[in-house]
């Protein structure tokens, strides 16, 4: 063991409990807690992180009542028969000696269905259905309803519940302005909003004891108008205390808020300075969340004093023995989350099953298991892309020797320009976890071999994995030196003009728009500047106007198709789009669509549009129209044993989330 993580592993004495070190697995709806016939594998999923170390698990939000619902027949706890399903996941993380609390929520007006309830009748911007004013009897029954389900989680063997109340959730939106506009004793000033959240707390643990974690997430930046300011929230955490939390996590920003709060372009530990305040409020433990992935910056907020507890939750999802990992001293094995939310947040909202892009086993464990290969085959990988790296990883730890062929001098492919956009730094993590990854099971990698079919005699399996390279537009004059690809201006770093014309609006089209826009590795400070936060929280909801550096470029972004047919500016990111294409607006990018491009020639780019003629008198044109398959190596013939993943396979679509599992997969049959 080392004792690179002091801070991180000091246990937590709660008194009648104590916690094995610091790090608490922040709640993730996973979508296996909806159905009781998915409690096997999210036993599994959760047994898996027990065993990785972590300290407390929280599971996905679990409704107190129909109301309360995501949406028609979510996961709910309010039946005594609930029990039994929970004990299934209560056993097995208490056989690896962790802790299990049981989310129970409430989503007010976030509820996706007609019977949502809220403190007044006001509809989210996020959400069709308007809720109903809660009545008197509503409320107290809610109360009740939290209550039950506290009692059925300690008969279910849990250790303790959290209660949501941040995130823009029913009781954040009883405690917040924005919309509890109430008279009654519900309602008024700030004494008045919290008395739902802290009559539930007193309730709860008049009803489970003194003996039993009793968690509140409470919203300390609501970053919407109308949210709270900082003195609101300390009067609402001490009466949180006061009423017999045991633990205070702390959540930022409401769903329907305009400021990204977990995105990859958010700094890590951008919003610790509002815990730290809060810490410094009360005396029961502060859990610091929101980008902390990686176990410097956690261990870094507990040795400065900023909090008592880190939740991560996305980065347990991508590494399920972080904690193990970081408790040998080896940061380096970790599968880093990168904050893409593609296959977690993004499947969530889209009511799939949470995963991870980084690691497609997370929620899957019964389903994707790597297990000890039968007979030792020599597999041949051709290139190092997403899906060859996935596949040559899985292949060699599961026994096979592995060689792999790539191309150019390092590993990564596409994703290699991605690394280079700003606010996608993260990235890199990936590139260097596979990196360690190929070297800790052997793999046997051939840097700058460009393979022909002639190199793959020998091999048992051989594997292509090729990827993809750029479209190439059929346009009159594409030859001009005004044209640069997006690999020419991403990595090879031509230089590109002041006016600029980006041919394709797809998630590759706005990377390279990020690029010619902004520097790499925006502070904290300038993303606060950036976005409008005043983490002082002395503002109604933690905002302030907005200061987003001057652009660096004049661009216009073009496609094809009608906006109605294709929003313009979109990569695969549900939960991310909005970002960027607030980002853009912001930098005055003219974004043109139902555009044909007729030639470019000294004048520029010249496009029809709406049956008008117009010159784009643009310095650069940037190509970003999409991407064909390298299938040279397989053209013409399928032979057995020979498979074909990622870009090769399918360029249509593509992006890492499916390279990299097309690649697990692959090798996990193998
Ligand atoms: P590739 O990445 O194309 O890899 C193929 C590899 O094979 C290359 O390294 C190539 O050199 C090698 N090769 C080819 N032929 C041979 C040969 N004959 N011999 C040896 N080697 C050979 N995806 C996301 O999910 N999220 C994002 O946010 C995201 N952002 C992106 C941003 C940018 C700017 C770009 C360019 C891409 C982004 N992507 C993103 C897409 C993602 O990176 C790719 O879809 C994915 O990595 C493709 O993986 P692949 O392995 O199929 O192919
Ligand atoms: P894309 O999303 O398919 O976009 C291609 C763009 O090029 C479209 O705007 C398309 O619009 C245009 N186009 C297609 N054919 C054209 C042609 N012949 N001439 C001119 N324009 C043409 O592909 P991409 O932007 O290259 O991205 C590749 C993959 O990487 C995507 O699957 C994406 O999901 C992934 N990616 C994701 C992110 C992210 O933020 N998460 C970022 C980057 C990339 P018209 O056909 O209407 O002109
Ligand atoms: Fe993190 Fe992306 Fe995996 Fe979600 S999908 S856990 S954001 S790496």
């Amino acid at each position: 063991m080392s004792d690179a993580y002091p801070h991180l592993f000091e246990p937590l004495d709660l008194g009648f409990t104590t916690l094995r070190n610091r790090v608490v697995m922040g709640s993730m709806h996973t979508g296996l807690e909806d159905y009781f016939w998915n409690f096997p594998k999210l036993a599994a999923y959760f047994e898996e992180r027990a065993k990785g170390g972590v300290g407390l698990i929280v599971t996905g939000g679990l409704s107190v009542n129909y109301r309360a619902w995501f949406y028609p027949g979510s996961g709910t706890v309010n039946r005594s028969f609930d029990i039994l399903p929970h004990r299934l996941v209560t056993r097995a993380v208490h056989r690896h000696g962790g802790k299990i609390a049981l989310q129970l929520i409430h989503t007010g007006r976030y509820a996706h269905h007609p019977w949502s309830v809220s403190a007044a009748a006001k509809k989210s911007p996020i959400n069709p259905f308007r809720p109903r004013a809660m009545s008197e009897r509503q409320i107290l029954s809610t109360i009740e309803d939290f209550t039950r389900a506290a009692r059925i989680a300690k008969r279910a063997g849990y250790d303790g519940v959290e209660i949501m109340g941040s995130e823009g959730y029913l009781l954040n939106q009883f405690a917040c302005r924005r919309v509890n506009d109430r008279t009654d004793r519900w309602g008024g000033d700030i004494h008045g909003r919290m008395r739902l959240g802290v009559e539930i707390v007193r309730a709860i643990r008049e009803a489970v004891g003194p003996n039993f974690i009793v968690m509140y997430r409470l919203s300390v930046l609501d970053l919407v108008e109308g949210g709270n300011t900082f003195r609101e929230v300390a009067t609402m955490a001490r009466g949180l205390e006061e009423a017999g939390v045991t633990i205070l996590n702390t959540g930022v920003g409401w769903h329907e808020a305009r400021i990204p709060t977990i995105a990859t372009s958010v700094p890590r530990a951008a919003f610790r300075e509002v815990t730290a305040r809060l810490k410094a409020e009360v005396r029961v433990p502060v859990v610091a969340s929101n980008r902390i992935n990686t176990p410097e910056v956690a261990e870094e907020i507990l040795r400065s004093g900023g909090a008592d507890l880190i939740s991560m939750a996305r980065p347990l999802l991508a590494d399920p023995f972080f904690v193990h990992k970081a408790k040998l001293g080896k940061p380096e094995a970790i599968n880093t989350c990168i904050a893409c939310n593609q296959a977690c947040l993004d499947h969530t909202f889209s009511l799939k099953r949470a995963s991870c892009l980084v690691n497609p086993r997370a929620a899957r464990e019964t389903e994707l298991q790597y297990r000890p290969a039968n007979k030792r085959k020599r597999i041949a990988v051709v290139g190092a892309g997403m899906a060859g790296l996935s596949a040559a990883a899985v292949a060699a730890e599961r026994g096979h020797h592995v060689t792999v062929f790539e191309a150019s001098d390092a590993i990564g492919g596409q994703f290699r320009m991605a690394a280079v956009i700003p606010g996608k730094e993260e990235f890199r993590e990936t590139l260097r976890f596979f990196e360690y990854e190929l070297a800790r099971t052997g793999v046997d990698l051939r840097l700058n071999t460009r393979v022909t079919p002639h190199d793959l005699h020998g091999f048992d399996e051989v594997i292509v994995a090729t990827g993809v390279k750029p479209r190439l537009p059929d346009i009159p004059g594409i030859d001009h030196p005004k044209v640069l690809s997006y690999h020419e201006v991403l990595f090879e770093r031509k230089p590109v003009g002041e006016r600029v014309a980006i041919i394709g609006a797809g998630g590759i089209g706005v990377d390279v728009c990020e690029f010619l826009l902004h520097e790499p590795g925006q502070s904290i400070e300038a993303f606060c500047d950036e976005w409008g936060v005043d983490p002082s929280g002395s503002t109604e909801g933690g905002l302030r106007p907005p200061k987003p550096a001057p652009p660096r470029r004049d661009i216009v972004m073009l496609q094809r198709k009608p906006a109605k047919k294709r929003k313009m500016g979109t990569g695969p990111g549900r939960t991310t789009g909005w970002v960027h294409r607030l980002v853009l607006e912001r930098a005055g990018v003219r974004m043109l669509d139902e555009v044909s491009y007729e030639r470019i020639d000294d004048r520029g780019l010249h496009i029809r549009r709406k049956g008008e003629r117009e010159i784009l008198d643009v310095d650069t044109i940037v190509l970003a129209a999409g991407q064909i398959s390298v299938r040279e190596l397989i053209d013409g013939r399928r032979r057995a044993g020979v498979h074909v993943i990622g870009g090769a396979d399918v360029a249509a679509e593509l992006d890492a989330k499916r390279a990299i599992a097309q690649g697990a997969e692959l090798a996990a049959r193998l």
